[in-house]
């Protein structure tokens, strides 16, 4: 059968695996895997969002309110807009799939960095877009610079901060590039984990509302499935002018977003007390990988994130590694696929990185 012709050059995402496939294929108790693959917050989900699903449940034969006016009118009051600036996803993926799909078309052109979130490329090519990426793997906003004046790009994507590495462009050094980008260009400022960026340094701090005033033609967008706790729920947002959003909203199917999400959101944006001590606690467990990796003579990335990249240089092969902790419970991320000798580990609790350091010292022992 002949499918559209772009599609031969889009891959398929490869999700972080699973808990079920771990105790299917080697035999671990559900238990005692350490999923630690998808950046997910390891505190679980707040008590209060449990028990408002627990409640409603009863009334899943009712069609979700499709205007999503309640968890709009949350959004806009937390990030002092109006709900005609909100966007509602089911999760920020969709509304990257939306801003790619209202801007692009054959012969678009998307900028991006080199080692980003892989699903700004694959979007990109579902439209039949050119994807132009930067020399580093990291953000280097000369090169997105020199990059835009040789080629113009209809949407550029900038991760802050940067999932799979873990780095954050300033804020300042944002705004001075944003000045030099085209009105028609759309900006796509991804602030997955802006609330673990900006807690650890307010250097990193991205105000949406003063980022799309000063910029029209941005719109920036956050999720519930990260310091939220929200990743089986399936929400983000997009915050950006009226005129973006109405537009956005024309590539939305009816209901996308269910009553039990739509309500577990605003309940998880009432606790930000539970956020807030999560964050913290993120950022002093993520000392012990550092001095874990230090130790054993790795480099890792700094991060502004709820995750650390550490590299192995010449000293093991990261796939191996992964697979290794794979057998053993351990769920963590390998960089292979996006060029790197690396993994990514999401800062789990205590407990947790405790058994992760275990089993990484046995595992790095048995591949010497
Ligand atoms: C997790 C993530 C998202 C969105 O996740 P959803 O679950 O779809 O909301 C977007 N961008 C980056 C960089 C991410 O890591």
């Amino acid at each position: 059968m002949q499918f559209n012709k772009v599609l031969e050059n889009v891959t398929t995402y490869e999700a972080g695996k699973p808990i079920e496939l771990v105790v299917r294929e080697y035999g671990v108790k559900p238990e005692s895997v350490i999923k630690l693959a998808s950046n997910e917050n390891p505190y679980g989900t707040s008590p209060k969002v449990t028990a408002k699903i627990q409640e409603l449940a009863k009334n899943m034969f009712v069609y979700p309110d499709d205007s999503m006016y309640e968890l709009k009118e949350a959004l806009a009051n937390k990030f002092e807009v109006e709900s005609s600036n909100v966007i509602i996803g089911s999760g920020s993926d969709q509304i990257l799939e939306f801003c790619v799909h209202a801007k692009c078309e054959k012969d678009s052109k998307i900028l991006m960095a080199k080692t980003t979130f892989a699903m700004y490329e694959i979007y990109g090519k579902q439209t039949g877009a050119t994807i132009i990426k930067t020399e580093d793997d990291q953000h280097n906003l000369e090169q997105f610079s020199k990059l835009y004046k040789e080629h113009g790009a209809d949407v550029i994507f900038l991760c802050l901060p940067n999932n799979p590495l873990g780095e954050c462009v300033d804020k300042d050094d944002v705004y001075a590039f944003l000045e030099t980008i085209d009105s028609n260009t759309l900006v796509v400022v991804d602030g997955a984990y802006q609330e673990y960026a900006s807690f650890k340094d307010e250097k990193k701090r991205i105000v949406a509302k003063d980022l799309i005033t000063k910029f029209p033609n941005t719109i920036y967008l956050g999720t519930f499935s990260k310091a939220y706790a929200l990743g089986g729920m399936r929400v983000g947002y997009g915050i950006a002018q009226a005129n973006i959003i109405k537009t956005l909203y024309k590539l939305r199917a009816p209901f996308n977003i269910t009553t039990l999400t739509l309500a577990a959101a605003i309940e998880a944006l009432k606790d930000e007390e539970f956020v807030n001590e999560c964050i913290a606690k993120n950022f002093e467990e993520m000392t012990r990988y550092e001095e874990y990796a230090k130790s054993k003579g790795f480099e890792y990335i700094p991060s502004y994130t709820n995750f650390i990249t550490i590299k192995f240089a010449d000293k093991f092969v990261s796939k191996e590694v992964a697979q290794k902790l794979l057998e053993r419970g351990v769920i963590v991320r390998d960089l292979t696929g996006y060029g790197q000798n690396a993994i990514r580990i999401t800062i789990g609790r205590n407990e947790q990185n405790t058994k992760v350091f275990e089993q990484l010292d046995e595992v790095l022992e048995n591949l010497k």
